[in-house]
């Protein structure tokens, strides 16, 4: 494979008409052989044959996590969602959820072999070509990253080492010994790595990679992050953005525009988050994605929980497939709506550190006292942030809020040391206490 394939370049009409009729096969396949969707549509009195155009798939409910966890459960160890007999699953990977056990989602060979192909695609459109010496530097044990990685750049006719996310000496030294060109990680470990090829005195940006794909957290479309990254490798970084269950979902190419969604592989939907109604392309709201010809465990109108926004605009690099400009903007159940604006914590979080300094603690409080008492949604922010008594800051800091997020921010200042730490992820959006009730004895 040495070139991108022709469907990157359909019309916006072919693309729908491609959709709907591997659609139409995929829901008819599942009545037949899927237990958990039969169920499902039986009970709603939905056919496969109702199916007339793609936006008659809103009609059935979404599938989320809790939908498939719950069917783990009961169906031990694979679940009912499988819609082929288990000798035809050729792998296995693992959701590393943060709540319940893992969940296993599930490949045949065939599903595979079209992994393999997207994989490669996306590595295409970044600027690899056969002969280049890609070091995959995702994790292999329990991660889906490192296998995609391998099986996309080995399809493309790279020279592949599958060197994974430990070793960090051993990997930097195989960077210069080989010449590799390319790498994939997730943004920390890349970083990391960096930082030690510094400390050893062999800066990455004086090797040979050209070509850094980030995946598995967000950061490649943080525009800072992928400026350090760029920076500290001396190399272009591209954003490949997939949940576990849609691998790979979207990928950015070499105009590092927003991952192109791989729109033959998916029926995308962009929805409100609270009622699901459609939103137009240019708004945010949460990716929805049905596998159009998935053969193991296929979703429909799985609901992801990330917030995007599509931009069906050309892309300068010819390919019609919708972007996701500026990545996964947040996680559904962390946007706030103030005042009819979006707002996500790492929106409030840029602002904070860029006014206040790098390093500052703050959290965001869902105050009912700001909030509207018809609606219940807030109509300003309760900031706290960590530093000494000061007016000019809660000024500063509320003028930026407001001029860059477009909200109004009540700013407490409170002493340094009072916040809460957390090693793992900071929790920065927190519901103020209910007032204490003092009984009368
Ligand atoms: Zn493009």
């Amino acid at each position: 494979m040495d070139t991108w394939h022709d469907c990157e370049t359909w019309s916006p009409d072919r693309i729908r008409d491609h959709q709907l009729e591997l659609l139409r096969a995929q829901l008819t396949r599942l009545h037949a052989t899927s237990r958990h969707y039969r169920r499902r549509w039986d009970d709603l009195g939905w056919h496969p044959g109702d199916l007339r155009d793609l936006d008659d798939l809103a009609a059935l409910p979404c599938t989320d996590k809790a939908d498939y966890q719950r069917s783990i459960d009961e169906h031990p160890p694979y679940g009912d969602f499988l819609a082929v007999p288990r000798e035809e699953v050729a792998r296995l990977h693992f959701s590393s959820g943060t709540t319940g056990a893992p969940t296993p989602v599930a490949w045949t060979r065939q599903d595979l072999d079209r992994w393999a192909d997207l994989y490669a695609r996306a590595a295409y459109s970044q600027g690899v070509r056969r002969g280049d010496v890609y070091q995959c530097l995702f994790s292999f044990a329990w991660f889906v990253g490192g296998l995609g990685g391998t099986l996309g750049y080995t399809r493309l006719g790279a020279t592949v080492i599958p060197g994974g996310s430990g070793d960090t000496e051993r990997q930097i030294e195989t960077i210069f010994r080989y010449g590799t060109t390319a790498v994939g990680g997730t943004p920390s470990f890349l970083l990391h790595l960096a930082d030690r090829a510094r400390g050893l005195g062999t800066p990455l940006a004086n090797s040979t990679v050209r070509q850094v794909m980030v995946g598995g957290e967000p950061g490649g479309q943080v525009p800072a992050t992928r400026a350090l990254i760029e920076r500290e490798w001396g190399a272009r970084c591209y954003d490949g953005y997939g949940c576990l269950e849609f691998q790979p979902t979207a990928w950015e190419c070499a105009a590092q525009a927003g991952g192109h969604l791989a729109e033959d592989f998916t029926y995308a939907e962009v929805v409100d988050p609270v009622t699901r109604a459609p939103v137009p392309d240019g708004e945010p709201g949460v990716l929805v994605l049905t596998h159009l010809d998935k053969q193991a465990c296929p979703l429909v109108r799985w609901w992801t929980g990330d917030v995007v926004v599509r931009d069906r605009s050309r892309c300068d690099c010819g390919r019609t497939h919708a972007r996701l400009v500026g990545g996964v903007r947040g996680r559904a159940d962390d946007m706030l709506v103030v005042r009819g604006v979006n707002v996500f914590p790492s929106a409030v979080e840029n602002v904070v550190r860029g006014t206040v300094g790098d390093l500052v603690e703050f959290r965001v409080v869902l105050d009912p006292a700001l909030a509207d008492p018809a609606t219940g949604y807030p109509t300003a922010l309760r900031v706290q942030v960590e530093g000494a008594e000061n007016d000019d800051l809660r000024g500063r800091l509320a003028a930026a809020l407001r001029a860059e997020l477009a909200v109004r921010a009540v700013i407490d200042i409170v002493a340094p040391g009072e916040l809460p730490r957390t090693t793992h992820k900071a929790r920065r959006v927190v519901r103020a206490e209910e007032p204490e009730v003092h009984r009368v004895p």
